[in-house]
């Protein structure tokens, strides 16, 4: 295996390796001195490292090439172009510095939250060489790919990187101040890393073709739950099937190339559920990395005839999927200032990062709530598989312990340890106990040297969540900055506002079980935050502390962030809007069809029954028959407003319409939907029109 993963890893990467090997020394230092400082390409080197860039794409089968950004939509974008060019007649290969540096998208059909009109089209891509170029193979052939930020021409960001660049930047900044008041003067550069595990569901191509619902909307707007769930547990961890792990296989292989460390799989806790971690990295290519997974695994799905769902919630009744985003700070000495050490209560710098988080969530709540959010997410938050929508973190005992031994007497005397565990078996060894238990029912836990923000919506940019991470973090640590730069006793100093911290933001910890009602009630009464809907966490984004915040460490204007807002509530309405005309069509032209026709066989089984003896006793049949329909007439009222609904969301725009939508369709969807579950399992099966729960959550393979 060792060998497959040399051969393959990096093989379609711009990497190091390949730049020292083909760029002449000076422009190499150069271009390595660009990336490390993250600072802008020289353009007296940018034609040279373009065309050695162009030379290997096309040696690897490459034609074309693209700049590859990531715009509001949440997924990426990209416009190729071949490298032909002519020159005296003739066709010539050709990729200069300035195409490499700079690219100009016509980028009206973009989102751009107001910020930029359809007729002002302009906008532009810039080469983000702390990220390197890649190759995109499929069966149509090899692209070139240079990740690039999007920006408008006024210079405001139109994408999920740029910010996301700031706000590593703006982390950096306050991080090394802090870092040189503990003595660490050599520290440079930090490294915030990421490592995001992401959840999906497998089903069936030819399943997933014969739901409009799925097609449309990637989750089930229909389906009864089958006999059997998720109730025996036994598909969690459970072996993998042969087609899924030749399918994983082929997105491992994949993943290689292109320099991501894939590194985990295992089916996860719902039927047909699996999940993929990677190895983590910094946080700008574990943002590009998590976009090529999500990616690579809808299109090697299709080459094994399955379909790959990253949708929040994809079935009703069973688990959702979800991204549980790994973050900690890392510096280039080497020291992670989120590991405790083994005496944590001694750690006073660990114990400085912690608190400036536990500040920093606690403060922000709404806004990471928001930052983890789409429409998909909303059945998932708070539904027993997730965590709730209310924010709080998970210390564990020993840290618990610690901030409660600061929190009564101002300082921490001793770390609570993990000791060893008997398993009562006399030929096993002592196995050591971690300090700390897991916790699957919180939204933000610390997990031994990282924190893991697990609301994260699967199959969103894991970018807005790190953006808003880094910069509230970055916040408070500037507070911190400011505080202890000027105190004559810095160690009183430190050991006096880590206590006032810890003071004034416990409220923030809980170590139970997040998805009890007592926890709902409990957290009402800390005063924390519980915004249950997507739709009602927007304004977050632009309430007057988040704008200054953002302002204040130049990670995104006021203008920008409306902007974000904005596409927020068009995506809240075009998600509903779609999803409540998929539900009416499929109603209309599936759905009350079949059972029309189920019903009438029925009646005339009654009929030619009653016929051929006239005292046969059919009143299960008549039963059945009134049962039937009368759930086709509540269908049908609830489509009824269903489509007067939808038609009438139109009248509306902006936040309007997407609280209209959340208030007066998605209502209907539901009072649609249960009728037709229920008549699912009334209807003879061979009259349903499309594949069950059943089909598709077991039908997936050997
Ligand atoms: P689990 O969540 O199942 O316990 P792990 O703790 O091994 O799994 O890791 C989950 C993810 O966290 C992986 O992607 C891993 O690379 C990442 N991770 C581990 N350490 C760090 C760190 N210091 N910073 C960010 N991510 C990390
Ligand atoms: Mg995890």
């Amino acid at each position: 295996m060792t060998n497959i993963i040399n051969e393959l890893f990096g093989k379609n990467v711009f990497n190091d390796e390949k730049m020292k090997d083909r760029l002449p020394e000076d422009v190499y230092l150069k271009l390595k001195k660009t990336i490390a400082e993250g600072n802008e390409l020289d353009s007296s080197i940018a034609d040279v490292v373009a065309a050695a860039m162009k030379d290997w794409a096309v040696e690897n089968g490459a034609t074309h090439y693209t700049h590859w950004f990531q715009p509001m939509t949440g997924i990426t974008a990209e416009k190729h172009d071949s490298f032909i060019n002519s020159k005296d007649n003739k066709a010539i290969l050709e990729f200069s510095g300035k195409e490499l540096i700079k690219g100009e998208p016509d980028a009206s059909s973009f989102p751009s939250g107001g910020i930029r009109s359809t007729f002002e089209a302009r906008g532009y891509t810039s080469w983000d060489c702390t990220s390197p170029a890649f190759l995109k193979e499929t069966k149509a052939g090899v692209t070139l790919c240079i990740p690039t930020v999007f920006c408008s021409y006024t210079g405001e960001a139109l994408d999920k990187k740029t910010p996301l660049l700031r706000s590593t930047e703006a982390l950096e900044k306050q991080v090394l101040r802090i870092v040189k008041l503990f003595g660490h003067k050599d520290v440079k550069k930090i490294n915030c890393s990421v490592g995001p595990e992401q959840e999906y569901f497998i089903v069936s191509r030819q399943n997933f073709l014969a739901r409009e619902d799925l097609k449309f909307t990637g989750r089930t707007l229909f389906g009864a739950m089958p006999p059997k769930g998720q109730e025996l547990e036994d598909h969690y961890f459970g072996s993998i099937k042969e087609n899924i792990a030749c399918f994983m296989k082929e997105v491992n292989e994949e993943l290689w190339k292109l320099g991501v460390l894939a590194k985990t799989q295992h089916n996860e806790a719902a039927p047909a559920q699996h999940e993929l971690a990677p190895i983590y990295s910094e946080v700008n290519i574990a943002v590009d990395h998590n976009q090529l997974t999500m990616e690579t695994l809808k299109r090697v799905a299709r080459n094994h005839g399955l379909e790959c769902l990253l949708h929040e919630k994809p079935f009703m009744g069973v688990n959702g999927s979800g991204k549980h985003n790994n973050w900690s700070i890392i510096t280039d000495t080497g020291i992670n200032l989120l590991k405790p050490g083994k005496v944590p209560h001694e750690n006073l710098q660990f114990l400085l990062f912690l608190s400036a988080v536990i500040k920093a969530v606690d403060e922000n709540a709404v806004l990471l709530r928001v930052a983890a959010s789409n429409p998909g997410n909303d059945h998932r938050l708070g539904a027993h598989e997730a965590p709730p929508a209310i924010i709080s973190i998970f210390l564990g005992d020993q840290l618990t312990d610690i901030v409660e031994q600061i929190v009564e007497s101002g300082t921490a005397t001793y770390s609570k340890q993990g000791g060893k565990m008997q398993i009562g078996v006399k030929s096993l060894p002592e196995i050591k106990k971690d300090a700390t238990d897991r916790n699957r029912t919180s939204p933000f836990a610390f997990t031994g040297n990282k924190f893991e923000f697990r609301m994260v919506a699967s199959s969103i940019s894991i970018s807005c969540a790190n953006i808003m991470l880094n910069t509230i973090v970055a916040d408070v640590l500037s507070d911190i900055a400011d505080e202890l730069e000027k105190a004559d006793d810095f160690q009183k100093a430190l050991s006096n506002l880590i206590a006032r911290i810890l003071k004034e933001h416990k409220r923030i910890i809980f170590n139970g079980n997040g998805y009890s009602d007592e926890w709902i009630k409990e957290a009402e009464r800390r005063g924390l935050p519980n915004v249950k809907t997507f739709v009602e966490s927007i304004p977050a984004l632009t309430d007057e502390k988040t704008v200054k915040i953002m302002q204040k460490h130049h990670v995104m204007s006021k203008v920008e962030l409306e902007s974000r807002a904005e596409v927020q509530y068009e995506l809240y309405s075009k998600t509903i809007n779609i999803e409540a005309r998929t539900m009416i069509e499929m109603a209309k032209r599936q759905y009350i069809p079949a059972v029309i026709n189920f019903n009438k066989a029925l009646a005339d089984s009654i009929i030619s029954m009653k016929n051929a003896l006239k005292d046969i006793d059919v009143t299960f049949i008549i039963d059945k028959l009134s049962k039937s329909q009368n759930l086709l007439n509540e269908a049908n009222n609830a489509l009824i407003k269903l489509e007067e609904n939808t038609l009438n969301a139109a009248k509306y725009t902006g936040k309007e319409q997407a609280l209209f939508f959340k208030d007066n369709v998605t209502p209907y969807m539901e009072a649609l939907r249960k009728p037709i579950d229920q008549l699912e399992e009334i209807v003879e099966k061979k009259y349903w029109p499309v594949p069950t729960y059943g089909d598709l959550l077991f039908e997936v393979g050997e």
